[in-house]
């Protein structure tokens, strides 16, 4: 089992979440994620961006976030909001978790919402990105 990026999670449940996503990882997937993601920080407010703040982005509402450490640099963190996390089932945050992972995997010059999802759907966490859709995005339920 390859140990996870450094987690600076101090809330239990997103912290078994967080682990319980990515042990379910295809190992390959893990090996490449580590060098990407230099850390997962849980906070209430995105590492200083307030919720507030991403609706200006477009974001009306998100468990998690990936942020790069710039724009050229292909290593990011992963940073989840306790507050959002604690409003949606275990599934919703798993599926958060992974279509960060998706975005984590993908080239900093060619992100897609679409193939996250995607790659989470691959990475077999298709009821995951599904509670996401219903539960975060506002979907109807399919
Ligand atoms: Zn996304």
């Amino acid at each position: 089992m390859t140990l996870p990026p450094p987690l600076h999670i101090s809330d239990a449940r997103i912290r078994r979440l967080f682990l319980e996503a990515w042990a379910r990882l295809p190992s390959e997937t893990r090996a490449v994620l580590l060098g990407v993601v230099t850390d997962v920080i849980a906070n209430s407010t995105f590492d200083g961006r307030t919720l507030t703040d991403l609706q200006t982005l477009g974001i009306s509402r998100s468990c998690a976030y990936w942020s790069l450490c710039a724009p050229d640099v292909h290593q990011g963190a992963i940073f989840l909001s306790e507050k959002e996390c604690n409003a949606v089932s275990d599934s919703a945050v798993v599926g958060a978790i992974a279509h960060e992972f998706g975005h984590a995997f993908q080239s900093p010059s060619a992100q897609s919402e679409r193939r996250a999802d995607l790659l989470a759907t691959q990475w077999g966490f298709e009821h995951e990105i599904e509670a996401v859709k219903v539960e975060i995005r506002g979907h109807r339920p399919r």
